[in-house]
């Protein structure tokens, strides 16, 4: 039975897992990674606030009910605090709607913030990305909620306000209206059987952006789909160390997703391993297009992992959620 590590956005740490549980990781992952495996979901202008929770001290209680119903941030110093999918944010702040080399997509889901070393990260890269003419500007997508946090849906990182999803679709040179911001949809790069990417919309500025994004000592990894990394280790030679950090994953066809390291000085922030510093497009890459992976059979015994609950996450985190 072969082995092979789940490198995932909701991976807590290198796990070995045999084939038969990788089917269930599987699963597990399209569902929670970054939105659902194909499609991707409109925003609304009318958001509606979610109904009160009966019992918010019950200990059962899913810790995505908790946080999805903080819609501010705590006041004072930005703190991040635990694992990627497993944490919780303190001061985080917004990424301002509109930038000069940016704008927020789908502000209605309120997942528009972030510790200040990742918005700072963004708003440089975006704009020496725009200034050197690699890219026009970035749409982005969700950060993380004004507390971090699980969230309801779509993401099982996302929670310490260290990632963002960056969209395939260039930046339109004017100012999108909400209208836009929440109907518009993204480019979608891979072919419709997942086995590469899409000759009609996948150009040279999608991997020059990617490489440029990679090459920034801040950033961990990039997750993007499989026939995304499958392009860009075809259309790319030598060592290509940056190259390690572009991570294959489930989704992921109409943006990629940026995981920074830990900012310095947040001593309750957990890093994550660091990925290979090279290529990378062997043996693991091609495991994403074997059959059991592409078609997996359904499964009768699987069950979803329970959602984590408050007690799960990091103690520092119910003064989080707590907080006026
Ligand atoms: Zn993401």
């Amino acid at each position: 039975m072969f082995v092979i590590k789940v490198d995932g956005p909701g991976s807590r740490a290198r796990h070995l897992l045999s084939a038969f549980a990788l089917l269930i990781a599987g699963a597990f992952l399209a569902l929670g990674a970054c939105g659902p495996a194909l499609a991707q979901e409109k925003g609304t202008l009318h958001p509606k606030p979610l109904p009160p929770l009966a019992n918010p001290h019950d200990p059962r209680l899913p810790a995505k009910d908790l946080f999805a119903r903080a819609l501010k941030p705590t006041s004072g110093p930005a703190k991040v605090i635990g694992f990627y999918a497993a944490g919780c944010l303190a001061g985080a702040r917004p990424l301002p709607w509109d930038g000069d080399a940016w704008q927020v997509m789908r502000p209605s889901r309120n997942r528009y913030w972030g510790d200040p070393y990742l918005l700072s990260f963004l708003e440089n890269t975006a704009r020496r990305a725009k200034a050197s003419g690699i890219w026009p500007g970035f749409l982005v997508g969700d950060i993380a909620q004004p507390r971090g946090g699980p969230m309801l849906a779509m993401h099982v990182s996302h929670q310490v306000g260290l990632e963002a999803d960056i969209w395939f679709r260039p930046m339109p040179d004017r100012k999108l209206s909400m209208s836009d911001r929440e109907r518009m949809m993204s480019t979608v790069l891979v072919r419709k059987d997942r086995l590469d990417v899409d000759p009609k919309t996948w150009r040279p500025a999608d991997l020059n952006i990617l490489r440029f994004v990679a090459k920034q000592p801040e950033v961990l990894r990039i997750f993007v789909n499989p026939a995304i990394k499958k392009a860009i280790c075809r259309e790319t030679s030598g060592l290509r160390p940056w190259l390690g950090k572009i991570r294959p994953e489930y989704g992921h066809i109409s943006h990629f997703h940026v995981r920074l390291v830990c900012p310095p000085g947040q001593p309750l922030c957990r890093n994550q391993f660091a990925p290979p510093k090279r290529a990378d497009c062997g043996k693991s890459l091609a495991w994403w297009f074997s059959p059991q992976v592409l078609h997996p059979k359904p499964n009768p015994h699987y069950k979803p992992r329970p959602p984590i609950t408050l007690a799960q996450l990091p103690r520092a985190c119910r003064a989080v959620l707590g907080a006026k």
